[in-house]
C-alpha cells in the first residue's frame, strides 16, 4: 500500500515530468503582461466580443515581433488587434493569442512625420497640426491606429492614408524586417496588399507640407462638425459597415448608405443591435448587443440591397471568428 506522504511525492514527481503548456512557455517568453481569458469587448469600438484565451499588449516593436514569433514557434493561433475600430468580434471570443499593438511613438522632423503603427491616428493628425503641417486633415475623426489605417487604406472626404504615406517598416510573415515605399502597398479603396500578405506595419512615414496653422485647424474643425452630425457618439460602432459602390470605370461612387436608406434599413433592430437612426450604413450597439445580433442585421441589410438593386454590398468592417477573420 502506498503511504500518504509517498502519494504526495508521486504527485510532485508527475508534475515535474509534465510537458509545460504552450501558455506557460509563452509566459516565460513574454512575461507578466501576458494575460488569460481577457474579454475583447472593451478593446473594440463596437464594445462587442467574447474572451481571448491569451492577450498580450506589446509596447515596443521588439516586443510585438517577439510575440508574433513566439506564437508561431509554439503553433499558437494569433491575431493582431490595434484600435479595434474596424472589427466585429464574435461572442465566443478568440482561441489563441490576441496581440494588441501598443507601440505609439510619434516623431516630427521638418515636414516629415514618422510614427509607430500603434499610434492613435488622431494623435498623428494632431501632431501634424501642432507642427503646422498640412495634408493629414482629412483623417480627422477616423478612429483607430495608424497601422490599421494603412492596412485598410482608411480615408474620408475624397482622400486616403495611402496617398500621403511615403514609406513604412514592415515585419514580414517570414519574420523579417522590410523597408518599403508607398508603391509597395498597391493601395486601393479601403484596401492594401497587407490584407493578403499578412505583413505587419511597424512604423510609417509621411511627407507633408508646411501650411497655415489656423487654416489647418479650420479644416479639421469643419470635418469634425460634419462627422458629429452623422456619426454616433455614445453608441458602440465600427463606422460604416459596408463599402461604397464604385462604378466599373471608377468614375462614380454610390454611397452604400443611400441604397440602405431606400430599403428601409434604419428600421432594423434586434436586441441592442440596430441600424443608426442618422446613418443607414452604420450599425450601433445600444448597450449589450451580441455579435450574432449584429450579424443578423448586416446580413439582412445586404439581402435587401441585393433584392432591390441587384448589388452585392461588400463589408468594410472585418469579422473576427474564433480562429481568425471570416466572411460575414
Ligand atoms: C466612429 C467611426 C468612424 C470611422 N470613420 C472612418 C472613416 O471615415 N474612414 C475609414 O476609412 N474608416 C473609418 N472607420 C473605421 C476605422 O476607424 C478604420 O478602418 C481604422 O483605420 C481601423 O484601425 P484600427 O487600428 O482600429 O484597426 P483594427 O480594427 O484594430 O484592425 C483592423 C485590421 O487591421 C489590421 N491591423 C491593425 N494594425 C495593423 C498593423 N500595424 N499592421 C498590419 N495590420 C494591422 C488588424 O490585424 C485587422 O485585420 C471609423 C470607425 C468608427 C468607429
Amino acid at each position: 500500500m502506498i503511504e500518504k506522504d509517498q502519494m504526495s511525492l508521486l504527485k510532485t514527481e508527475s508534475k515535474r515530468t509534465q510537458t509545460p503548456e504552450p501558455f506557460d512557455i509563452l509566459k516565460q517568453k513574454l512575461g507578466q503582461d501576458l494575460k488569460e481569458m481577457v474579454s475583447l469587448a472593451p478593446y473594440t469600438t463596437f464594445r462587442i466580443g467574447g474572451p481571448a484565451d491569451y492577450f498580450y499588449q506589446a509596447r515596443t516593436p521588439e516586443k510585438l515581433m517577439e510575440a508574433v514569433m513566439s506564437a508561431k514557434e509554439l503553433n499558437i493561433n494569433y491575431f493582431l488587434l490595434a484600435g479595434g475600430s474596424n472589427i466585429l468580434i464574435n461572442d465566443q471570443g478568440f482561441r489563441g493569442l490576441i496581440i494588441r499593438n501598443g507601440c505609439d511613438k510619434i516623431e516630427v522632423s521638418g515636414e516629415k512625420i514618422v510614427a509607430q503603427s500603434g499610434a492613435v491616428l488622431q494623435d498623428v493628425v494632431d501632431s501634424a497640426y501642432e507642427n503646422s503641417l498640412t495634408g493629414f486633415e482629412f483623417a480627422t475623426g477616423i478612429k483607430g491606429s495608424l497601422g490599421g489605417a494603412v492596412y485598410g487604406n482608411a480615408g474620408a472626404f475624397g482622400h486616403a492614408v495611402g496617398e500621403i504615406l511615403s514609406g513604412a517598416v514592415l515585419f514580414t510573415a517570414a519574420g523579417e524586417i522590410k523597408v518599403v515605399d508607398r508603391g509597395y502597398f498597391d493601395f486601393v479603396y479601403r484596401g492594401s496588399k497587407l490584407k493578403q500578405s499578412g505583413e505587419i506595419v511597424l512604423s510609417a512615414s509621411f511627407q507633408l507640407q508646411k501650411g497655415n496653422k489656423e487654416e489647418i485647424k479650420k479644416k479639421m474643425d469643419e470635418i469634425m462638425d460634419l462627422r458629429n452630425t452623422k456619426h454616433p457618439h455614445e453608441e458602440g460602432s465600427a463606422g460604416s459597415f459596408f463599402k461604397n459602390i464604385k462604378s466599373a470605370d471608377g468614375s462614380k461612387v454610390t454611397p452604400a448608405g443611400v441604397l440602405l436608406e431606400q430599403v428601409g434599413a434604419k428600421e432594423l433592430k434586434i436586441g441592442d443591435a440596430a441600424v443608426f437612426y442618422k446613418h443607414a450604413n452604420i450599425v450601433v450597439n445600444l448597450g449589450k448587443a451580441q455579435a450574432s445580433q449584429v450579424l443578423t442585421i448586416v446580413r439582412t441589410m445586404r439581402e435587401k440591397v441585393k433584392e432591390r438593386f441587384n448589388i452585392q454590398l461588400e463589408p468594410e468592417v472585418l469579422f473576427l471568428d474564433q480562429y481568425g477573420l471570416e466572411k460575414v
